[in-house]
């Protein structure tokens, strides 16, 4: 099966599309969260996502956004754009936002898959490095968790032996690219597809991934998008300039 993969969106529709426009053929979408949040084209995201099928779990952005999470924990900037978004939903988007699902979930055809948002030991949790992605890859059920969260595209794996860590490497800074990474049969995975639409790895380039689970590789991409287009309407909806100056640096 061939699996497209898309996390951390954020309202960001330029970014989505472009990804789309630049993918491989595939079966399925698998969602990992935080669809809205940050960006300036919520509606339109959630509508967009939800064309593309139905495997999805919620992120905390969603969750902070539809009210199933306090806003406490959030930094400022987050929380307005968070309640910005609550403001801007339709009552459809805003009940079906809502109703996501917390990971992980399994998805038929998968076996030995799993899909989370955070971490499988916790949704909200950040698997930045490798001592934190140890305990996951310890004792998850799955040998292979997709993950989203960091906004860092990459991979941890572990065996017997050792953990180790992938991040893909790209030739260009404008252009779009691609990096395949085949699985080892045996080992454990942590995978990140990266952020589409709010990348945080100092690559402004939308990021994302494809799952081909009879070849055991994933191919991570990137590709670069109407950035401007979507800065404007970070601007026009009067959301917090750093939120369109650093998708320009990636951070
Ligand atoms: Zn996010």
């Amino acid at each position: 099966m061939r699996v497209l993969l898309l996390s951390d969106i954020h309202s960001n529709l330029e970014a989505l599309e472009a990804c789309l426009a630049a993918a491989p053929p595939y079966d399925i979408v698998v969602n990992l969260g935080d669809i809205v949040g940050y960006g300036g084209s919520p509606n339109e995201v959630i509508e967009r996502a939800r064309e593309l099928g139905r495997f999805f779990v919620r992120g905390n952005h969603d969750k902070a956004a539809t009210g199933l999470m306090d806003l406490t924990d959030f930094n400022p900037i987050a929380g307005l754009a968070a309640l910005w978004t609550r403001e801007q939903l339709s009552a459809d988007n805003l009940e079906w936002l809502h109703s996501l699902p917390q990971g992980p979930i399994e998805v038929d055809g998968l076996p030995n898959v799993q899909f989370v948002h955070g971490s499988p030991v916790d949704e909200d949790e950040y698997v930045v490095t490798l001592r934190d992605a140890i305990e996951p890859l310890l004792t998850s059920s799955a040998a292979v968790t997709f993950f989203g969260h960091t906004h860092l595209q990459g991979c941890f794996s572990s065996s017997n032996a050792a953990s180790d860590f992938f991040r893909p490497l790209y030739n260009t800074v404008g252009q779009s690219e691609r990096s395949e990474f085949p699985l080892k049969r045996g080992l454990r995975y942590l995978v990140n597809p990266g952020s589409v639409g709010q990348p945080r790895d100092g690559d402004w380039r939308a990021g994302f991934a494809m799952y081909d689970s009879d070849a055991a590789v994933v191919t991570f991409c990137r590709v670069p998008y109407n950035l401007k287009a979507s800065q404007e309407r970070i601007l026009a909806a009067n959301l917090p300039q750093r939120l369109a100056t650093r998708l320009a640096a990636g951070r």
